[in-house]
């Protein structure tokens, strides 16, 4: 019998491109998502096929899947700052509860748990490039606070389920990642800065541009994720790219791959704002033989001809779509 595999935050970003690798490699996915970030488009090419089924709902809230499931993802969280600051109870809600909810489901169903966990339990890190062993320098009551510490306690209590009820748990630490399907308007970095050159607006770095990160695209970041889940580690793992750059830097990049003529403006630094992150990959690449292999001027071409694809409503649009308007438009169809 084909396994099967429940993907939470399917409508996301990175949940999406769980669906679609597990698809590929012909796993029967249930994708879970409430739709708060997330966007049916990023799926709706799934739908009507055999092998998929999706359930809208929330994670925080008791979650049923009928039958039998082999192995759970759980991505479903607000992912950029600004989310954090607008939806702050639900971003602690679905990295606390949530994952006590599915822990409880990986026990009944006998499933194997792989848990999104990030770079931000490292915080503004004092130790560079940040190995899985450091434990972090986060400010547990700053904006980025309720992400920050709902995916501390996402590990302490995956953990506890592992060593109380020798549940099969994966964590992955992901680094920021980025490519097609990101949210034009979530803020981040990335779909900011490409948001702008589309609109020919100017590109807004934050502080002088001088803190650092590390971009890995999203494929690769997929494929260390499945490494993991199939290895028989428990102990967290980094996963990302470690070619760091400037956000300076990566403005320029960004400004010679759009050809925009616009200039780049600086803003005040959001507090708590990382200085500096890079991953480091040792364990990575031991354990899972695992490295990055699309470099960063392959990954943004990549990236920037999806967004240029984009009907103008995504470029222009503030808010995403709820679940009630993505069926209505559909039905209008
Ligand atoms: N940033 C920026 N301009 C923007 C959005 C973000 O300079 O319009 C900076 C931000 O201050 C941070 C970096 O880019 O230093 C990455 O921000 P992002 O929100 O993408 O991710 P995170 O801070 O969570 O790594």
């Amino acid at each position: 019998m084909t396994k099967r595999v429940l993907i939470t935050g399917a409508a996301g970003f990175l949940g999406s491109h769980l669906c679609d690798y597990f698809i590929e490699k012909e796993y029967r996915v249930v994708g879970m998502d409430n739709l708060i970030t997330g966007d049916l488009d990023n799926i709706s090419h799934l739908f009507g096929q055999k092998n998929f089924e999706f359930y809208h709902h929330d994670v925080s809230k008791f979650v049923h899947v009928p039958g039998e499931i082999d192995y759970i993802l759980h991505f479903a969280s607000p992912a950029s700052p600004i989310d954090y600051l607008k939806i702050p109870i639900q971003t602690l809600k679905v990295g606390s509860l949530g994952t006590h909810n599915l822990l409880g489901l990986a026990l009944e169903k006998n499933a194997r748990i792989l848990v999104a966990s990030t770079s931000e339990v490292y915080g503004d890190p004092l130790v560079h490039p940040q190995t899985e062993d450091y434990w972090g320098n986060v400010n547990p009551i700053g904006p980025r606070g309720v992400y920050d510490e709902a995916k501390r306690f996402q590990e302490a209590i995956t953990m506890a389920y592992h060593t109380y009820h020798q549940l099969e748990t994966r964590i992955v630490r992901i680094f920021n990642t980025y490519g097609p399907r990101m949210r034009l308007n979530d803020g981040r970095v990335l779909p900011a800065f490409i948001g702008q050159a589309l609109r020919g607006e100017d590109l807004t770095v934050f502080g002088n541009g001088s803190q650092t990160r590390s971009f890995c695209y999203v494929s690769d970041l997929v494929e260390g994720i499945y490494r993991l889940l199939m290895s028989d580690y428990s102990q967290p793992v980094n996963i990302g790219n470690p070619d760091e750059i400037s956000i300076l830097d990566f403005a320029d990049e960004i400004v010679k791959l759009t050809g925009t003529k616009q200039k780049v403006v600086f803003k005040e630094l959001p507090k708590d704002d990382p200085t500096q992150r890079q991953p480091d990959i040792t364990r990575a690449r031991k354990l899972l033989d695992w490295e990055p292999k699309i470099n960063r001027e392959e990954g943004l071409k990549i990236t920037y001809d999806y967004f240029k694809s984009l009907p103008p409503d995504k470029l222009y649009r503030k808010e995403h779509n709820t679940f009630e308007g993505y069926v209505r438009q559909r039905m209008a169809k």
